[in-house]
């Protein structure tokens, strides 16, 4: 009763690298607040599936295994969280802000009146005092996100209602097993009992999953690109760069707006969140939007022609210069070097 719960999403069988990531949050909240840490998996063929999660820390998983449950459809997951929550009553439960965290999460927060905060940055415990009413809540969720276009850091509570639910995406929290002989129970539901048969109205024909281009996301060194690499054709010098240096390419916003480079590259606030070992970034002023996604990195070297620029604030090493006279200065010696 009242523990910290993490929606796992699974695909096929192995469980989404998010969950994973948001189970060591979870670890971390529920040592804090005294409690279980529980997990809930619905899928189908889930037998050992409790290796993958037990491992971060699980006290208890709850396993739904049905036919019906893989692939993910809107109505039979949320019955399944929905009637576990009435039972459990979690006072917190975390999901990916994926494309089925965003499906889901508010689905099973507005059946539970409980509210729900998308999108967070960062999840902490603490208490709110609430000076008109006279009353103060203890270790509630802080549910810190960016609001107003970035522009500021709100934290969002939830005095009242229960499950405090919260979304995050994949990369903002680190995934770390905490013991890979961790002992927790698995509990094995019968599906029949939560998920009435009218919720598999929608049958899943046909699936198409496209698989990554880049593994920007697992890549210890990114190369990033921002509005002052000036074009397309320069944005190649990235590319060979990230070559000689076994990279990926990254870019901000303004470089992707500007064409010069894919979306699914884009690094910030409302596109991928990296943690590489070593982060150069090219032509980057460093706007708050853009450093949401790469404070992280080990070594930032900013490559920019202001030596004012505000990435230099956070940045190890910064060389004053335009991408293009430093760009292929770094490839010819880089080339040089490993001769
Ligand atoms: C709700 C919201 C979400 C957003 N999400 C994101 C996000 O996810 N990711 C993101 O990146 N942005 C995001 N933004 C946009 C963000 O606010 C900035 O506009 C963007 O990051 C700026 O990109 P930039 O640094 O490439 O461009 P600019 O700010 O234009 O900076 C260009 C830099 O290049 C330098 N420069 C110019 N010419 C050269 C040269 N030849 N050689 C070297 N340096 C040069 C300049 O001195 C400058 O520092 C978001 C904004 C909003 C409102």
């Amino acid at each position: 009763m009242n523990n910290v719960f993490v929606y796992c999403e699974i695909e096929g069988t192995t469980v989404a690298d998010v969950s994973l990531e948001l189970l060591t949050k979870g670890r971390k909240l529920a040592n804090q607040l005294g409690c279980r840490l529980e997990a809930v998996v619905a899928g189908n063929g889930l037998d050992g599936i409790e290796k993958q999660v037990l491992p971060y820390g699980v006290d208890t998983l709850h396993v739904f295994d049905a036919p019906g449950l893989f692939p993910y459809t809107s109505l039979p997951h949320s019955s399944v969280l929905i009637n576990l929550f009435k039972e459990e009553k979690p006072q917190i439960c975390l999901m990916g802000a994926t494309v089925i965290g965003r499906d889901l999460g508010p689905r099973v927060s507005s059946a539970l009146t409980s509210g729900l905060t998308a999108d967070c940055t960062s999840l902490e415990i603490g208490n709110h005092e609430d000076k008109k009413a006279g009353i103060t809540y203890e270790n509630l969720l802080y549910q810190i996100r960016p609001a107003f276009g970035g522009n500021i850091v709100a934290t969002i509570i939830n005095p009242e209602h229960r499950p405090q639910m919260a979304t995050v995406r994949e990369g903002v929290m680190k995934k770390e097993i905490l013991d890979a002989g961790y002992k927790g129970e698995v509990v094995k539901h019968d599906v029949a009992k939560y998920v009435p048969v009218t919720d598999y109205v929608v049958k899943v024909i046909d699936r198409h999953v496209e698989q990554a281009k880049h593994n920007l996301k697992g890549a210890p060194i990114v190369v990033a690109g921002g509005y002052g690499v000036g074009s397309k054709e320069n944005f190649n010098l990235l590319f060979d760069l990230a070559k000689e240096l076994h990279a990926e390419v990254g870019a901000s916003r303004a470089a992707v707006d500007a064409g010069f480079c894919d979306h699914d590259r884009q690094i910030g606030q409302t596109g991928l969140t990296v943690r590489p070992k070593l982060y150069i970034a090219c032509g980057i002023s460093g706007q708050i939007q853009h450093i949401a996604g790469m404070q992280d990195a080990g070594i930032i070297i900013s490559i920019n022609n202001d030596e004012n620029a505000p990435i230099n604030t956070i940045a190890d090493y910064v060389i004053n210069g335009t991408v293009e006279e430093v760009l292929p200065k770094m490839i010819k010696y880089y080339k040089q070097n490993t001769k």
